[in-house]
């Protein structure tokens, strides 16, 4: 890994006169940012601007959690300016060759205060949209440290980018201030903060992790806790097989179901509309003000 490294820096050293004969070469320059998944790829996009290059280590299509790594992947790693991880082992393979690289790693659930219990409990912070801007605030600081001349754009991208949050959170703040129902019902229990920063209930029927096999006795407990509750629609999402879901809604006496988006990736369809995370977060408050009866 090493010496590969050092014969790119010399090939480097070699190509540059050529490069700068041909044209400005801004593509040597740009600062290489790689994200750990979708939703901190999106944040260092839309800080970074032009000048920044960033990857996203999940493919599309594919859920996050404990994502394995390919060899380019650990090379990547290696390679990039900057590594965003969410941390607290919610990909445990990236999280380990991130600390292996001897680059800057910026670990978001740490660096925007998340205890690690909390984290553990829950690492599903970006689906708040005030924990969100904080995730913002965090990238913000470390593009400014990684490359301090861009520092003025930096902070104006990212200024732009939180008031979009705060819009966001603004809407959901009123758009579930009054409805029939509080409980919310999902596959995997990924809005634990987002229920907490608008006052809802979240009952998962797995747990945190999406591949966790649901226990039939779970399944009988939440039949029951969604027919006391009047609970019209078990929300299922885009990534993970919505068989637990479906069983729940079939033995709960025919809910619905209905795609609630963690935002853990964006799908084909999302991304060809050109959605990223306000416009797919406004599509999750539209069912969840239909499912919980909001006016
Ligand atoms: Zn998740």
């Amino acid at each position: 890994m090493r010496r590969r490294r050092t014969r790119a820096i010399l090939l480097a050293t070699i190509l540059v006169p050529t490069a700068a004969a041909i044209g400005p070469a801004a593509a040597a320059s740009r600062t290489t940012v790689l994200a750990s998944f979708f939703p901190l790829a999106e944040a260092a996009r839309e800080i970074g601007g032009r000048p920044v290059s960033v990857g996203n280590l999940t493919p599309p299509g594919v859920e996050p959690h404990d994502l394995e790594l390919t060899t380019d992947d650990r090379d990547a790693i290696e390679d990039a300016d900057l590594v965003l991880v969410l941390g607290e082992g919610f990909q445990p393979a990236i999280e380990r060759a991130a600390d292996d690289r001897d680059g800057p790693t910026l670990e978001l659930l740490g660096a925007i205060g998340i205890r690690r219990s909390a984290a553990e409990r829950d690492p599903h912070v970006w689906l708040d949209p005030v924990l969100m801007q904080r995730v913002v605030d965090a990238i913000e600081r470390a593009l400014i440290k990684a490359d301090p001349v861009k520092r003025e754009a930096f902070a104006a991208r990212a200024a732009a980018y939180r008031s979009e949050l705060a819009s966001l959170d603004e809407a959901f703040r009123a758009g579930l201030a009054d409805c029939d129902r509080r409980l919310l019902v999902t596959a995997h229990e990924a809005f634990g903060w987002l229920a907490r920063r608008y006052s809802l209930r979240e009952e998962g029927v797995a747990g945190i992790d999406p591949e966790s096999e649901p226990d039939p006795a779970r399944i009988a407990e939440l039949a029951d806790l969604v027919e006391a509750r009047g609970v019209t629609t078990i929300f299922t999402e885009d990534l993970v097989s919505p068989k637990v879901a479906e069983t729940l809604a079939r033995e709960a006496g025919g809910l619905r179901t209905e795609v609630l988006s963690p935002l853990e990736g964006l799908t084909d369809e999302q991304r060809d509309r050109g959605d990223g995370y306000v416009a797919v977060m406004t599509e999750n408050r539209t069912k969840l003000r239909a499912a919980l009866g909001c006016r």
